[in-house]
């Protein structure tokens, strides 16, 4: 028999459970031991998903945690950096709860407070996991029963656990250096010391199973790190227990022949990434290893199409026997919990989803059918996916002949300015007339407890469409006259009426939809809900002209329109599989380049087109940057490059690091970047300078995620910072980046200290 399994499921519970019960923890509004129980009751009711109702060969055990999976490994290796006076000696060996939450977030109801550990985004997905601090010769040892308790909870209630770890090469891939640098890997024997223990005790648990996480093999690995693989796996080749070595997000490409070499029972591999690469894996597996392959897409939300699958396993099936295992390409942590629970979405859309619950029948459901042995739910399960699926392919509601038809007619010289950026310069200085070291803002102002409870009203139903709008006109008016009074000299509207800044664009455009539950988890007991982007997408109408058209009425300075840009978009939304998301990326430019338009036709002469997801979506690999970056690109370029030479195009990037991608950078053409840099003392800079880069930049002169208000003199010493990058010129004043999570107490001596510090440069310049 085929055995069919996950990787991991959505901890978070299909009501969100766990985020509310964790924040009530946080606040003293729930006990330590009320939190344990909802986290034992989603554990369970997880468990019995995968194993009753579905029939699963494994529950996963080890894919729970409060806040974070690569923590729970980092606290279990006893990897607890010392401003945390981790007090584990007092617990019982233990280290206990509150401390790891003040590692994810610096305070709990326990415990000092303490400066967090980084944070940052798990391979190309938009999970955050906590980074873990490595010192030059640090020692580990075991810290942590918790997932030992968690298996024998799964033993008596009965379930046959698989164990999930995040694995020790990954583990130390993932973490950075402290306190000077040094080779990662002299920590490897020390890690590896506590990771034998590990198994060694889940094998006296009586597990069978265990998987260790090693996505770092489908990246680019230095030559030590994969000798470094040898080395490792066989010393944990002793451990009296099997272990599935699972590689997803990607092809393992050249650490292909390394991965089949290394001793280990089973391997697991991302089919849907990597559809390739299975032929090739099997062909050099060893005779009793198992396969175990992700053909169910675990980062995306469209059902599978069953009937191609089984086509694609028989062979396989046919060679490995029961040496072939089933699963989801990799956890589900990265999808919504339950689709059953969209009652609005309607039944077309409906019958092309599938969420981590449907993902399980969807496995179990497969490997019946390639061991012949599929019930008649399972006969119902793949007619319904075929019959969703072809007319998923015909439906007029996902192809629009004018998108494509437009999309086919665009030509080279659309993504190209009309001028070059020296001619533009000129004729912009000429018509904006803007002093030099202009002021601006990156866009939004303080989205207030007023603006959040008139949305919650409008959606509610509870205020009417023209009172809602006539309040965040009365917001736009404040936040314009604001910035008339701080003398800011590029203002913005301020973008009240915006919940966020991709479902705001989502919610107009054609070929998007909205769940009610998709959430998932971003980082901790923070969700997001994507928008699924399942049709071609157009613009039925103007989005944003009637805001920023109003807000201009309001000053005589240019009124800066403000817009997300195609490849943001569509990097935080579920994108549809049924073309490349190149394709997806260019409709949504074309939508935008005709909001664009329209802003200009209405009077709006600065335009910004924010980006801060280009660099998350970079591929994983090196060699497919290239062809990334190019239609990332000229996306970017399709969305602003139809407007006029005075027209001035910003872009807005946060986050990033910029050396490696310069040249795409300066290819995007937008007169003016605003970039976030206070906190690197402009080094970022140095990149552009290196670069020479040629158009213009806003480096954020200050850092908007604390409360503190900025020095005059520290603004200026920063700029004079930059100006030794920089040609005076071509350098603009402005935040790191937007204001929507300050309150206005904090914005306005902020802005105002800003505004005094472009006036001091003008001075010496
Ligand atoms: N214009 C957006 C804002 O100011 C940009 C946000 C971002 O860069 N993430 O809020
Ligand atoms: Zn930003």
């Amino acid at each position: 028999m085929t055995v069919s399994h996950i990787l991991g499921y959505p901890r978070i519970g299909a009501q969100r459970e766990l985020k509310k019960a964790t924040e009530a923890y946080w606040k003293g509004e729930c006990t330590r031991s009320e939190l344990e129980n909802t986290g034992r009751e989603l554990r369970l009711r997880h468990w019995q998903a995968q194993h009753h109702d579905v029939g699963l060969d494994f529950v996963s055990v080890g894919d729970f945690a409060f806040y974070d999976q690569v923590l729970n490994v980092s606290v279990a290796l006893g990897a607890v950096p010392a401003r945390f006076n981790a007090n584990n000696e007092v617990a019982g060996g233990d280290i206990d709860l509150d401390t790891t939450f003040r590692m994810a977030r610096g305070r709990a109801p326990s415990g000092e407070p303490a400066a967090a550990c980084e944070m940052t985004k798990y391979f190309d997905t938009n999970y955050h996991y906590l980074v873990p601090e490595l010192h030059e010769g640090q020692t580990f040892t075991l810290a942590s029963n918790r997932l030992f308790d968690e298996v024998d909870e799964a033993l008596r209630a009965g379930f046959t656990p698989k164990v999930t770890l995040t694995g020790p090469l990954t583990w130390l891939w993932l973490g950075k250096t402290k306190g000077g640098d040094f080779d990662r890997l002299t920590l490897l024997d020390s890690v590896l010391d506590v990771y034998g223990e590990i198994l060694a005790r889940l094998a006296t648990q009586g597990i069978e199973w265990v998987q260790l996480d090693e996505p770092a093999l489908v990246q680019d690995l230095p030559l030590a790190w994969q000798q470094a693989y040898e080395r490792a796996y066989h010393r944990l080749q002793s451990a009296p227990l099997k272990l599935l070595l699972a590689t997803y997000f990607g092809g393992l490409g050249d650490n292909l022949s390394l991965a089949t070499r290394l001793p280990v029972a089973g391997l697991h591999i991302d089919a849907v990434r990597a559809p390739q690469q299975v032929e090739s894996v099997i062909d050099r597996l060893g005779p009793h290893q198992v396969l175990s392959v992700g053909f169910v897409d675990g980062r995306n939300i469209w059902r599978a199409d069953l009937a191609a699958l089984r086509e694609r396993l028989l062979p396989l099936k046919v060679r490995l026997g029961q040496r072939l295992w089933l699963a989801p390409s990799c956890s589900l942590l990265h999808v919504p919990v339950d689709l059953a629970q969209e009652t609005e979405l309607g039944d077309e859309l409906i019958s092309w989803l599938a969420f981590a619950r449907q993902k399980l029948d969807e496995v179990v459901t497969l490997a019946r059918l390639i061991d012949n042995r599929a019930t008649p739910a399972d006969e119902q399960r793949l007619d319904q996916a075929t019959r969703a699926l072809d007319a998923r392919r015909e439906s007029t509601r996902i192809h629009q002949a004018e998108v494509s038809e437009r999309l086919a007619a665009v030509r080279p010289a659309d993504s190209q300015r009309r001028a070059p950026y020296g001619v533009r310069s000129e004729a912009q200085r000429r018509a904006l007339k803007l002093p030099l070291f202009p002021t601006t803002t990156i866009g939004s102002f303080p989205q207030t407890d007023a603006i959040r409870a008139a949305r919650r009203a409008f959606k509610a139903g509870e205020l009417a469409l023209a009172d809602y709008e006539a309040r965040m006109q009365v917001e736009i008016a404040y936040a314009v006259e604001r910035q008339q009074a701080l003398g800011i000299d590029v203002p913005v509207h301020g973008e009240a009426e915006r919940n966020d800044m991709v479902e705001y664009f989502g919610e107009q455009l054609e070929g998007f939809a909205f769940t009610r539950f998709g959430w998932v988890q971003s980082y901790g007991s923070r969700c997001v809900k994507p928008p699924v982007i399942f049709g071609d997408v157009s613009r039925p109408a103007p989005m944003t002209v009637r805001w920023s058209e109003y807000a201009q009425t309001l000053t005589d300075k240019p009124m800066k329109g403000m817009l997300t840009g195609p490849v943001t978009i569509l990097q935080w939304s579920f994108v549809r599989d049924d073309q490349p998301r190149e394709t997806t990326c260019r409709q949504i430019a074309l939508a935008l380049r005709d909001e664009v338009l329209d802003l200009e036709k209405a009077g709006i002469n600065i335009i910004q087109i924010d980006e801060p997801a280009l660099r998350e979506g970079l591929p994983l690999r090196q060699d497919e940057w290239q062809s990334y970056l190019d239609w990332a690109v000229e996306s970017f370029q399709l969305s602003a490059a139809g407007v006029a030479n005075t027209t001035q195009i910003h872009t807005h990037m946060c986050y990033s690091e910029f050396n490696d991608i310069i040249g795409a950078i300066a290819a995007l053409d937008a007169d003016v970047i605003t970039i976030e840099t206070s906190r690197s003392d402009m080094h970022l800079l140095d990149a552009f300078q290196d670069f020479a880069y040629p158009n213009e930049i806003g480096p954020g002169v200050y850092d908007i995620h604390t409360p503190n208000i900025p020095e005059v003199s520290w603004m200026v010493d920063l700029m004079e910072k930059a100006l030794e990058k920089i040609p005076v010129e071509r350098l603009w004043v402005n935040p790191d980046c937007g204001l929507k999570t300050r309150g206005w107490t904090e914005v306005e001596p902020a802005l105002a200290n800003m505004v005094e510090a472009a006036k001091v440069l003008r001075q010496r310049y």
